[in-house]
Formats: structure tokens, C-alpha cells, sequence
């Protein structure tokens, strides 16, 4: 009894060094097997990775461009400057347009505000784009727009700010550019306001008429697109209609003006942290 227990002892460990031995090279094997693994998955991350090293290099050469430093050309150049480089959405308004012409040059009956506002919301839409915002326009060409849509184009788009341009009448003598925002006197709507009339005001007017709040001749009431529209905005009055001086100016300045809107618009998107540059 006690001899047989010795053996069934001794027999046992010969198999379990066995088995041990057996195992040792399965481990080997699999240890080989993941090592391997292992090189491989790191040689495909490093390949990753130069793929986004050239990426980024693409995007740093696109915000070059478009804080207007020396141009860096890349083969990859025509798709990054196809995309947009901020996320800025801004409404630029024509006031009226089609059957409704709006202000009528009392001395020249075929001069109407409606083809002046275009033009310069045009240009102003070119110089935004320049700078990489996105740019609904809410008509760019001679077609009738509600100021219901207006307001629903801009609030459907979720766009962060509105700009309108008008050109002013007066039964009289009256000249200048003046800036309209909501009478709540909101911070924002009231920075973009004064953000434009500054520039405007160095780009050449014949008189400042100040940010006003409210409606001419109602401070208690609003227009439309400053009352409806979700985002900061303000309407620009620019220049009379009656008034030959403001006329001139508007033709010799268009693309001052277009200019200073635009700036005055990017201005107030980095105060108010819209944009990061
Ligand atoms: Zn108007």
C-alpha cells in the first residue's frame, strides 16, 4: 500500500513535468504570436499618425491664409479653401427687392433702394466670405422676400448674427447713416450696431446719426427683423435717398462700405467669442 503510493506519487510528477514542458511551448509560441500582434498594430498606428501629421499641416496652412499672412501653397490647397475656416454664420438682409422697391429717389424716379441695398449686400457678402463666414443671404437677386421669411431663413439656419441694409427717405431735408436695434437695448444687438456705425463713420459719411432703439418715431415699437430674429441684429439706414450728397457718397464709397460692414460684423463675432482670432 504505502510502495504503490510512492509510485502513483512518482508517476504523477513525470506527467505534470510533462505537461509543464508542453505548456512552456505552447506559451512560447503564443507569447511569439502576440508580440507580432504587437508590432504590427504599432506600425499601423505610427502610419496613422503621418496621415494626420499632413492634415494638420493642411489646416495650419489654411488659417494662415486666412488671417491674411503670406499665402502657403500646398498640393492639397484647392479642397482646404473649399471649406469653411470659421464657424460663423451670418444673414445679410437686402431690404425689400421685386414688386417692393422701397425707397424712390423723389429727383430720379428710376433709383430705387431696393438695387442699391443689393449691390452693397453683395459686396458685403463677398468680403465675409473672404474672411471664411459663412453667408445666407435672404435674397441675391430682385425678387420679393417677406419680412416674415427674413426672419424665419434666419432663425431656421440657426445663423449667429443678422445684418439688414436699407437706404432712408425723408419728405425734407435730412442726410446721414443711422443704425436701428431692438428697444431692449440688448448688449449684443447693440455692440454689432455700434461695431458697423464706427466703421461706416471712417469710411466716409456725411453724417453720423448714432445707434438708435426701437422704430423712427416709436421707440416702443421694433422693426421686424430686429423683434423676430432669434440672434443679435440690427438694420442699417444708409445714407437718404433724397439727398444728393448721400447718394454720391453711396456710389464713390460702395465698397468702403461694404468693407466697414463686414469688419464691424467680424469685430463683434470675437467680442461676443463667436470666433477664436
Ligand atoms: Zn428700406
Amino acid at each position: 500500500m504505502e510502495q504503490r503510493k510512492t509510485t502513483v506519487k512518482k508517476k504523477k510528477y513525470r506527467i505534470l513535468w510533462h505537461r509543464v514542458i508542453i505548456a512552456l511551448i505552447i506559451l512560447a509560441a503564443v507569447i511569439g504570436v502576440v508580440i507580432w500582434g504587437i508590432v504590427s498594430i504599432i506600425s499601423a498606428i505610427a502610419g496613422a499618425f503621418s496621415d494626420d501629421d499632413s492634415s494638420s499641416a493642411k489646416d495650419a496652412a489654411a488659417s494662415v491664409e486666412s488671417s491674411s499672412a503670406p499665402v502657403v501653397t500646398s498640393s492639397r490647397e484647392p479642397e482646404s479653401s473649399s471649406q469653411p475656416q470659421v464657424k460663423l454664420k451670418v444673414v445679410v438682409d437686402a431690404g425689400h427687392g421685386g414688386k417692393d422697391a422701397g425707397a424712390i429717389n423723389p429727383n430720379d424716379e428710376t433709383h430705387f433702394e431696393k438695387d442699391d441695398v443689393l449691390k452693397l449686400a453683395l459686396l458685403v457678402e463677398q468680403r465675409l466670405k473672404e474672411k471664411g463666414v459663412e453667408v445666407i443671404m435672404t435674397r441675391d437677386e430682385d425678387v420679393f422676400v417677406t419680412l416674415d421669411n427674413r426672419c424665419i431663413i434666419a432663425n431656421e439656419a440657426k445663423a449667429d448674427l443678422f445684418v439688414s441694409i436699407h437706404r432712408n427717405l425723408y419728405d425734407g431735408e435730412a442726410q446721414g447713416v443711422e443704425i436701428w436695434v431692438n428697444n431692449k437695448r440688448i448688449e449684443a444687438d447693440t455692440l454689432l450696431g455700434q461695431n458697423i456705425m464706427d466703421g461706416l463713420d471712417a469710411a466716409g459719411i456725411s453724417r453720423n446719426r448714432g445707434v438708435n432703439f426701437g422704430f423712427i418715431g416709436n421707440p416702443h415699437v421694433n422693426y421686424q427683423v430686429n423683434r423676430e430674429t432669434d440672434m443679435p441684429s440690427c438694420l442699417i439706414e444708409l445714407g437718404f435717398m433724397q439727398d444728393e450728397t448721400d447718394n454720391e457718397l453711396f456710389d464713390k464709397n460702395c465698397e468702403k462700405y461694404a468693407t466697414a460692414i463686414a469688419d464691424g460684423i467680424w469685430k463683434t463675432a470675437k467680442e461676443l467669442g463667436l470666433v477664436n482670432s
